[in-house]
């Protein structure tokens, strides 16, 4: 593995390390609700108040856009990153407006 190579890997354990540890929880460190997975994708855990109304576990409460990988995330569609796997679940494109970190 070249020094690049490890210093992602470092990075992506360090991130699932404390996605880990926020899961372990049970809470959202963002708004305090509950927290769910996402089937769609291993490892991936959003707030139940993530998304639109209807898909909220509390569709008249705020929403929150909370939301991390447990894991690498074994994509189920041919994409780059998990982050584009979850931009392209949560909008339908790509291109959520550089609203979510590319990792
Ligand atoms: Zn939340």
């Amino acid at each position: 593995m070249t020094k690049t190579a490890q210093a992602h890997k470092d990075r992506m354990d360090a991130i699932h390390a404390n996605a880990q540890a926020i899961v372990a929880t049970g809470k959202c460190p963002t708004c305090g609700s509950g927290l769910r997975r996402n089937n769609s994708m291993t490892g991936w855990w959003q707030c139940e108040q993530y998304g639109a109304e209807g898909f909220r576990a509390r569709p008249n409460a705020p929403s929150c856009s909370w939301q991390d990988f447990t894991e690498w995330g074994r994509n189920r569609v041919p994409l780059h990153t998990p982050w584009d796997a979850a931009i392209v679940a949560a909008f339908g494109t790509r291109s959520a407006g550089g609203r979510f970190p590319r990792l």
